[in-house]
């Protein structure tokens, strides 16, 4: 430790969901720490992602005292009965109920606006504009955290600095595992200024799925279905309408696109989800694919554990909980991912055969009957 650092119990890297959450947790249960968000405030409060979160993630957080972080936004609960189209046909899903509760639709951005929100407001340390974190030390007792505005010594680090942080690669070569998998087709993911009514539409198509999924009161994104090599010169904005119109089998109302992006679906693992002081959390340590819509539910869970796992550490000097956080976590994951695989082979298998062929897209349309049911149950 250098004489002029500052001094906390835990330097949090990356202010998104995982991040915040962490940090908002750690304050209730009065463990100091710090967050380093390199971007500023109005860039995070605005950065448009995902927008669902599961019951249990719901649950979690009003468990923690902070409901109104989901409470406060202009999406909707998600267990309203919601379509399906498939070949044109208007199904709908079946709908089991969910031992944690109803989740949400929540656009990220109004997730971590409002947990930035609540962690000033209660005293919290969030530091913006937060360029050139650097990590030291992990495998020693006090390591180190450094950013151009000074150094900070503490007791652990996390890294929830989302898949291109430098949290990651701060860990020697060698000793993460990386498990990823490529679906071998992307989705043309479109933001728009166009409202989704009702809140989620998906389709399943011999042309490919589609989707238009609700990010607020007069937003949506839209995601079709494309090959991987597809770029985004390849979808000008009428290709884009037209295309869901023909795999919903339906018109669709129009409007201006903000931005487009092609993802290649994928999921990755890395392994284990601890080195020394340093624990990963979210995106950092994983991904799964867009099609389960638990990025940010799997970055609550992590942050959870991990709140856990330092608390139990720091207040009853007991190791066992934070030991085991990386178990704990990729148990959770890869039980998500299994999840997420059946169900993005269910959703794409069913409907464009060119990808995976007839055996498959017949096996995954008897997987999807099980989903579905006709509208009129
Ligand atoms: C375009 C896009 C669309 C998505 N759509 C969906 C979806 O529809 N459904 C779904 O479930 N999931 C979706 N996801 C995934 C979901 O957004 C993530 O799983 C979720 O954001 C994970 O949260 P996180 O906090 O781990 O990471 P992030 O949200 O990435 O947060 C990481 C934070 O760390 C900061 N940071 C990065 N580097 C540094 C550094 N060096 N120093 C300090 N701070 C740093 C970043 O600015 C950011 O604020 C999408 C992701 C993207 C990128």
């Amino acid at each position: 430790m250098n004489q002029a650092d500052e001094k906390t119990t835990v330097v949090v890297v990356g202010g998104g969901v995982a991040g915040l959450a962490l940090g908002v947790f750690l304050q209730r249960s009065g463990i100091p720490c710090v967050v380093l968000e390199k971007h500023r405030r109005e860039y995070v409060e605005q950065r448009q992602r995902a927008g669902s979160l599961d019951g249990r993630g719901v649950r979690m957080l009003r468990e923690w005292g902070v409901g109104e972080a989901v409470e406060e936004h202009g999406g909707g609960p998600s267990d309203v009965v919601l379509p399906l189209m498939v070949d044109g046909e208007r199904r709908a899903w079946r709908m089991d109920a969910d031992e944690d509760g109803a989740g949400a639709f929540i656009p990220q951005q109004v997730l971590v606006r409002n947990l930035i929100r609540i962690f000033l407001r209660d005293g919290g340390d969030l530091r913006f504009g937060a360029e050139d974190v650097a990590l030291e030390g992990l495998d020693t007792e006090q390591p180190r955290v450094r950013y151009r505005d000074g150094a900070i010594s503490c007791e652990f680090v996390a890294g929830a600095d989302g898949f291109q942080g430098v949290s990651r690669s701060a860990i020697p070569d060698g000793f993460l595992t990386c498990h990823s998998y490529e679906f071998g087709y992307a989705w043309l993911s479109a933001m728009t200024d166009v409202p989704a009514d009702p809140a989620a539409v998906m389709a399943v198509h011999s042309r490919g799925f589609a989707a238009q999924i609700t990010r607020g009161p007069n937003a949506s994104r839209v995601y079709l279905q494309c090959p991987v090599d597809d770029t985004v010169g390849d979808w000008p904005d009428e290709r884009v309408w037209d295309e869901l119109a023909e795999r919903f089998g339906m018109p669709v109302a129009r409007g201006p696109i903000a931005t487009k992006q092609v993802v290649p679906l994928r999921g990755v693992v890395f392994s284990p989800m601890r080195y020394g002081r340093l624990c990963l959390l979210g995106d950092a340590a994983h991904l799964i694919s867009p099609m389960s819509a638990e990025g940010m539910s799997l970055a609550l869970h992590d942050a959870e554990v991990l709140a856990k796992g330092i608390v139990a550490q720091v207040e009853k000097d007991d190791p066992g909980p934070l030991e085991g956080y990386s178990d704990t976590c990729l148990a959770h994951v890869w039980e998500r991912q299994a999840a997420a695989v059946w169900m993005t082979d269910a959703m794409h298998d069913s409907g464009d055969a060119s990808y995976r062929g007839e055996f498959r897209k017949q096996v995954a349309r008897a997987n999807l009957e099980n989903l579905v049911q006709p509208e009129s149950a």
